[in-house]
């Protein structure tokens, strides 16, 4: 059974279809593993410059029937102010609403609910949130998702509390992105607070992120979605000139029973002189098939170069879809709960164990500041 409750109070809302869902967010659809989202459990969140002409691409080739949506993300390259929380283009002759004729091309453009193209929030800004928050609530519309894309300095600052106060008062479903240079929950009390927001804020999803997805809707959250690639696990503080080119290097692999994400030189590296753990996810075990290998998992240690890109993220989505489908197939939200922190405690655990084989003295493994938090007490 589905962990989380039906918010939505009429089932056919469009915000229904995304209730329990954990989706694929993408932003290059090159290395992605579209085919391999399910579209009975999951769906997949577009958010590149060619998002509309992937959803296209997606829904008339492959006929995927899941819930598409498309992540503007004006967040990446301008802020948000109390003048203008949302980023829109001129007005055209037909429509004199230029956020409204923004939202209509979105759901032209075949995305399941239409999300706002909110500028970043800085960082204890209650100005332009609630600017965008009273802007949205006025449009009085039954198809549009909010986006909250915070600067994770709300999260540990002072200004948390008016966060959470004004997103509750909110009567529009609410998509959280959140910002930082590095990793967003890098910051003691972040991953906490986190939670709490999930906890105190009804009609909420998390976008853009890694399995603190799952943390997520363990402690409230409707839907969530996990990119694909770092660039879509969290977004950064904007800058008018865009990103510079993507460096070339060796994929970010989700070690499962660590539950974070390594480069795959890096982990080949610390590892070479150790047994390397194994990975029977879907994916891996049919590689493993595919070259007439045994199939007890392919070496973790085996995604070394650009070249296993493709590979990377089909094996990273067939982990976190089990590891969901797993924490979400009990009978009580404690029992939800109670799955995901144990696997959180072993993860703890297999850090301290691999670093015991690791080539480094003292270990290279260093427990992500999130995983601590999500295994600590609830
Ligand atoms: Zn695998």
């Amino acid at each position: 059974m589905s962990l989380l409750p039906v918010r939505s109070p009429v089932p056919e809302h469009p915000y229904h279809r995304l209730d329990g869902r954990i989706m694929l967010q993408v932003k290059n659809a090159e290395d992605a593993p579209l085919a391999d989202v399910s579209p009975l459990d999951s769906g997949i969140v577009f958010c590149g410059g060619k998002a509309a002409e992937d959803l296209r691409a997606l829904t008339s080739g492959h006929g995927f029937s899941g819930p598409v949506l498309i992540d503007p993300a004006a967040y990446e390259r301008h802020a948000a102010t109390p003048e203008r929380p949302f980023i829109v283009g001129q007005a055209s002759l037909f429509n004199d609403d230029e956020l409204e004729e923004e939202l209509d091309r979105l759901l032209e453009q075949k995305s399941l609910m239409a999300l706002t193209p909110t500028g970043y929030l800085r960082a204890g800004d209650t100005r332009s949130l609630s600017a965008a928050v009273h802007r949205v609530t006025g449009l009085n519309r039954s198809d549009v998702l909010l986006t909250v894309p915070i600067d994770s300095g709300w999260l540990t600052g002072n200004a948390f509390p008016e966060l959470v106060s004004l997103l509750r008062r909110t009567p529009v479903p609410k998509a959280v992105v959140l910002g930082a240079s590095w990793d967003p929950l890098d910051r003691v009390g972040a991953a906490e607070r986190l939670r709490e927001l999930f906890a105190s804020v009804p009609g909420c999803g998390l976008l853009r992120t890694d399995l603190a997805a799952i943390d997520a809707m363990v402690h409230g959250a409707d839907f969530a979605a996990i990119g694909d690639s770092p660039s879509a696990r969290h977004t950064r503080p904007p800058r008018p000139e865009g990103g510079g080119p993507r460096a070339r290097s060796s994929p970010a692999v989700l070690i499962p029973r660590m539950l974070t994400y390594r480069r795959g030189e890096e982990f080949a590296t610390v590892l070479a002189e150790a047994d390397p753990p194994r990975c029977p996810c879907g994916f891996c075990a049919s590689w493993m098939r595919r070259r007439g290998l045994r199939d007890d998992g392919r070496p973790l240690t085996s995604f070394t170069t650009e070249l296993e890109k493709a590979d990377a993220h089909a094996h990273n989505l067939a982990v976190w879809s089990a590891l969901w489908s797993w924490v979400q197939d009990v009978d009580s939200r404690a029992q939800g709960l109670s799955r995901w922190k144990r696997l959180c405690d072993r993860a703890v655990q297999e850090h301290r164990s691999l670093n015991e084989v690791a080539r480094s003295p003292g270990g290279g493994f260093e427990v992500p500041q999130a995983l601590k938090a999500w295994a600590g007490p609830v």
